[in-house]
């Protein structure tokens, strides 16, 4: 019989293992997707469609050329557990499906209690938008229907996090988007962190585009003391209470409640080793993206993405016998501040025996020339086309 991979997870990570083990081993491994919606949005450039540059359907991706063209038998339905003895994984729609590698990639959960007054019961009132989809289409409509000159809050969440730029990505779509329709509204964001991803490209940005619309609360004025109440719509910041129009609470994060159900947690995350991205606590276990701690790597759509190459070789390898060569990845992440302003942020990894270890980086710089800008923001859609093609065929 053919050797059995199981994927969990059609995102960033898992939908390029599961494409490229069954491209590369041509049929000699049979590889079972299991991801519950039949279409994934890309939470990369779900900014874009807050700011207006994208419409939702152009982030949403179906699994169809896996299944017809690569052979991946797609299960639509819900991973509940993982019995690491018998090497099976369970449905939730009952039944089991054997495996003799297992890669998991379900990204993020959020961590109950951390913004003290919110839980998922109240992402219908204050959305998170931190998985894409109609948490994105949510969060717009109500941006879209903010009273003149009313206050957007966004709670920030402290590290370590899905997309590091991400949050403030958003706060320049929101504010690209209130410009033109709303421009006396305010924006406030809470940030337990002293610092983020790309800031001075950031602050550079919204002082230029957007001045004295986007407020920042740090640590040192009370951001990481921050509780919410959806029924009244109040955020209270140390202590001074805020009645918002919209309110993005994005909580801390966590591994993929799966990755728990697995037993392959230590803390929030599950580690891995570099040079597999195989779990530590099993090795016919391979975890990657968001949910993997694995070093110096952001958690990424780019990351998971390279981390999925590694693995699917390195299980290609363990199953066939085929050639293995040294772990190498990359990550690039792009951000929007407004129309044409594209910034980016990216480093080489490599793996040794304690973590991916990043090698050297680069970074935009602030007082770029237009042209500049223009061109990083092309390379941003030329790379969106490129990792959608990569995951899903
Ligand atoms: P995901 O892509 O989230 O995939 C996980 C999949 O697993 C989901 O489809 C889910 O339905 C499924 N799943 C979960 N649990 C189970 C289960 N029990 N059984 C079966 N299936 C399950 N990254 C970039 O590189 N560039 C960007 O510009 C960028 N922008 C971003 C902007 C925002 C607003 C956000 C929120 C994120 C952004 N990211 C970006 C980050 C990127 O989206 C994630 O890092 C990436 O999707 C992680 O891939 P993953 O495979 O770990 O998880």
């Amino acid at each position: 019989a053919r050797p059995r991979v199981v994927v969990v997870g059609g995102g960033a990570g898992g939908a390029t293992a599961a494409r490229y083990i069954a491209k590369d081993s041509k049929g000699e491994i049979d590889v079972t997707l299991i991801e519950p919606t039949r279409t994934y949005y890309t939470c990369f450039f779900s900014n874009l469609y807050i700011g207006g540059f994208r419409e939702l359907s152009s982030i949403g991706h179906t699994y169809g050329t896996l299944a017809a063209e690569y052979g991946i038998n797609v299960v639509h339905d819900w991973a509940t557990g993982v019995d690491r003895d018998a090497k099976t994984v369970s449905l939730a729609g009952g039944g089991k499906v054997p495996y003799d590698r297992l890669i998991i990639s379900p990204g993020i959960d959020f961590v109950e209690g951390a913004v003290p007054g919110w839980s998922t019961a109240a992402q219908g009132k204050m959305p998170h938008a931190y998985k894409a989809g109609t948490q994105s289409e949510l969060l717009k409509r109500q941006i879209m229907a903010m009273s003149e000159g009313g206050t957007y809050v966004m709670v920030a969440p402290p590290n370590p996090f899905r997309c590091p730029p991400g949050p403030y990505e958003r706060i320049s779509m929101v504010a690209h988007y209130l410009k033109a329709n709303n421009p006396t509204a305010k924006i406030i964001i809470a940030d337990p962190k002293p610092n983020f991803s790309k800031q001075a490209l950031f602050e550079e940005g919204w002082a230029k585009h957007y001045a004295g619309m986007v407020e920042r609360i740090g640590p040192d004025f009370g951001g990481e003391n921050v509780s919410v109440n959806p029924d009244t719509m109040e955020v209270d910041i140390d202590g001074e209470v805020v009645k918002a129009d919209v309110c993005n609470v994005i909580p801390a994060q966590k591994a993929g409640l799966i990755c728990e159900s697995a037993g392959i947690t230590d803390g929030n995350w599950a580690p891995v080793i570099g040079h597999t991205m195989q779990s530590r606590l099993d090795e016919n276990i391979h975890v990657l993206g968001d949910a993997s701690a694995q070093g110096d790597m952001p958690k990424s759509g780019f990351s998971a993405n390279s981390q999925a190459k590694v693995a699917a070789m390195a299980v290609r390898g363990a199953l066939t016998g085929s050639k293995v060569f040294p772990a190498k990845f990359s990550n690039t992440c792009w951000s929007l501040i407004d129309t044409d302003d594209g910034v980016k942020v990216g480093a080489s990894y490599r793996a040794t025996d304690e973590k991916i270890a990043k090698v050297d980086g680069f970074i935009s710089a602030t007082g770029e020339d237009a042209e500049q800008r223009k061109r990083t923001y092309e390379e941003s859609v030329g790379w969106y086309a490129g990792i959608t093609a990569d995951m899903f065929g």
